[in-house]
């Protein structure tokens, strides 16, 4: 990884999610909105006036805005969203406009602002427990890799044996959904994580696809209403609320806080923080993440997969990520 974007990641950890420079007593109501072709979309203006930015810069089709702590890259037209250095995908593509750009009001609402202001996601207040998930388990073995590096359901459960050491060490306490090579239905995950008053949840996979070409770790959060699941169109109950939607904002300032570390960490290629209704974190009622930490049927990325320091690396990145989650979401709401 070279200096400045160490630095700016860096810059990520050092002030929480990014940075507050907006209080609570904002609302975002004061934001203008336009309507294009009947959807909603909040203007650039309004979002460098609202946040703080001091500069507004448009080269080719590359907009960033700025300010001293933090630096947004869109590139309009296009869903891949830059934010200090950490990608995103949006939902809707980033519009052009003579009023900077137009971003729609469901990214706007379920990804800038919550990152930009994180202490104000924390509905449920503080949690003391983190329920680590590792995918699959028993005769489903999940991913295998055709070189010889094993299957997805070990790998994840040695993640998630590390980093529920790592978190205990840190004070939480720590439910795993499975602690055998056991198969478990995701309804049977789902049932266990709502039994937790005050917790949030991970889900531990390693993935497969891309001809064994792809690699890079992607992390996923429940899609809000009215966005699809990831790859496919829109159905008619993606319009319908589901239980983790009630965790939008905190869902995404934990993928923030998670994948920010993986890729800085591990140094893999960032494939993004991307939405999903995969039914673990559609069922869940806590803040719900599902990490793919890199393709095992990648020649290269499966043999780091297998060796036990890349293991131990997530497990690390996870662990420091949940404390910069806690400490941006709940040290904020004390102000
Ligand atoms: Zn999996």
């Amino acid at each position: 990884m070279n200096r400045p974007r160490f630095l700016l990641l860096l810059l990520v950890l050092a002030i929480g999610l990014l940075a507050p420079s907006v209080t609570q007593a904002q609302s975002t109501s004061a934001l203008e909105t336009q309507v294009v072709n009947g959807q909603s979309y909040v203007t650039g203006d309004s979002i460098k006036k609202f946040y703080g930015f001091t500069a507004m810069k448009k080269s080719g089709r590359q907009l960033t805005f700025e300010r001293k702590d933090v630096r947004m890259k869109f590139l309009l037209g296009q869903q891949d969203v830059y934010m200090n250095g950490v990608k995103f995908i949006f939902s809707f593509p980033v519009l052009a406009s003579s009023k900077g750009c137009l971003i729609h009001r469901i990214d706007f609402a379920k990804i800038v602002h919550p990152v930009l202001c994180p202490w104000n996601v924390n509905k449920k207040g503080a949690f003391d427990t983190v329920i680590i998930d590792p995918g699959h388990g028993g005769h489903d073995s999940g991913a295998r890799s055709p070189h010889g590096n094993g299957m997805e359901k070990n790998h994840a459960m040695e993640v998630a044996n590390r980093l529920s050491t790592h978190l205990r060490k840190r004070g939480f306490k720590v439910g795993l959904t499975r602690s055998t090579d056991k198969y478990l239905t995701l309804q049977q995950r789902v049932d266990f994580a709502n039994k937790f008053p005050n917790a949030i949840f991970i889900s531990l996979h390693f993935n497969s696809g891309g001809g064994g070409r792809a690699e890079g770790i992607e992390t996923f959060t429940l899609s809000p209403k009215g966005v699809a699941h990831y790859g496919r169109g829109l159905i008619a109950s993606d319009y319908k609320d589901k239980p983790g939607n009630a965790q939008d904002s905190a869902n995404i300032a934990l993928a923030t806080a998670i994948h920010s570390n993986c890729i800085r960490y591990t140094g893999r290629k960032d494939r993004g923080i991307r939405r999903a209704r995969y039914s673990v974190i559609t069922g869940v009622r806590h803040p719900a993440v599902l990490v793919e930490g890199g393709f095992l049927n990648n020649r290269v990325e499966g043999s780091l997969i297998k060796s036990t320091a890349y293991k131990e690396r997530l497990a690390l990145a996870i662990a420091d990520a949940v404390v910069k989650y806690k400490v941006a979401t709940e040290k904020m709401q004390r102000r």
